[in-house]
């Protein structure tokens, strides 16, 4: 049986508590959808025609999403607030957001992870604002593939995106890279050896069962080591060791390219997962509580921060969804289910 550990307070925060469970994780890492809609239509994503947006209705105000993101930072020791989706860059304010929730204090370290497509002419502003970090995805070089894979000719948006970021001053602009056999998996020497001459830093991810279409079929990822071989082929990689040292809640295994001062990531949430060191926190566009990416169960803090709840109140919510965290995503289990949100209502 694991060990309960209980929670500790959180060493010079405000707030006396901890996101903590009952394997002795703690949370400290909050992902925030701000809308689960996208502009592109990724096929390991969602389908061609997109999915059933949620009602505007629903979805947190700015002033809603920066109360909540400010009792996680203020109350239950939140340190990083990454903005995902959905397609982040589709929230007009998203510079206002990223700004309120640089004034809090502790200041949180801020991070987005973007398709990058209309970045070119935000990037600054969103680094003025308060960013931190930035993650853009991109899976391919080839304009054919790009609008095959992501169902819209935008890779030159994407490119002029991740050019911009660099400008902007945001160190490291990190790129996620999901590698679909057929379609783009003969692509991953060719990404390492782009984003080291952009000195970007590369990270492939493990396809995971979360698109809305359920088809998701293990035998059909391409999986960590696969990528790992694909890369050796040209690329001499070394465990990187300053990285095997200082992990911890890292989800990518980072491997140094021998003879450049790049490392390549690779993320094997599927054939190898991370849960043990886990320290993610999620809040969907709707104000539910996820306390895993593969949840079945989410805890609603709209109702009580609509219906006047305090904030102790609200946090002791919080508190609770976290301490029901399971040890695992379960995805090897026979009987695993796929969450009912696809990976963009969640928020990746
Ligand atoms: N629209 C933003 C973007 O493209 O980065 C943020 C949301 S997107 C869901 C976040 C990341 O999740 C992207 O890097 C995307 O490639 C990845 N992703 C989406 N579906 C996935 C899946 N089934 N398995 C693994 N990664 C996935």
């Amino acid at each position: 049986m694991p060990h309960l550990r209980a929670p500790a307070a959180a060493p010079g925060i405000a707030g006396s508590r901890r996101l903590g469970d009952a394997y002795g994780r703690i949370a400290t890492d909050l992902r925030v959808s701000l809308t689960d809609r996208c502009n592109l239509r990724c096929t390991y994503c969602m389908p061609a025609e997109g999915l059933d947006w949620m009602p505007h209705a629903e979805v947190l105000t700015d002033d809603e999403l920066v109360r909540l993101v400010g009792i996680g930072v203020r109350e239950l020791g939140i340190r990083t607030v990454r903005l995902t989706g959905g397609e982040p860059l589709l929230r007009r304010n998203l510079e206002f957001l990223v700004a309120a929730i640089a004034d809090l204090q502790p200041r949180p370290l801020i991070a987005l992870t973007t398709n990058g497509i209309g970045l070119a002419a935000r990037a600054a502003g969103l680094a003025r604002a308060g960013l931190g970090r930035i993650n853009i995805s991109l899976d391919t070089l080839d304009p054919d593939t790009f609008k095959q894979l992501t169902r819209r000719p935008r890779l030159a948006d994407v490119l002029a995106g991740v050019r911009a970021a660099r400008e902007a001053g945001l160190d490291p602009v990190k790129i996620n890279s999901v590698l679909l056999r057929g379609v783009n998996d003969h692509e991953a020497a060719p990404l390492l050896r782009w984003a080291v001459t952009e000195g970007v830093q590369l990270r492939f991810i493990e396809q995971m069962p979360l698109d809305a279409q359920h088809s998701w079929q293990r035998s059909e990822m391409v999986t960590a080591d696969e990528i790992r071989e694909r890369l050796s082929v040209e690329f001499e990689l070394v465990v990187d060791p300053v990285d095997a040292l200082r992990r911890g809640s890292a989800p990518a295994e980072l491997f140094r390219v021998v003879g450049t001062e790049v490392s390549v990531g690779i993320i094997a949430a599927v054939t190898k997962p991370f849960c043990g060191s886990c320290d993610r926190v999620r809040l969907t566009a709707d104000g539910q509580i996820r306390n895993c990416l593969f949840a079945r169960e989410e805890s609603d803090l709209r109702l009580p921060l609509r219906s006047g709840a305090s904030d102790e109140e609200i946090a002791d919510r919080w508190v609770q969804a976290v301490a029901g965290k399971q040890p695992g995503h379960g995805i090897d289990d026979p009987t695993f289910l796929q969450p009912d949100r696809p990976m963009s209502a969640i928020g990746g």
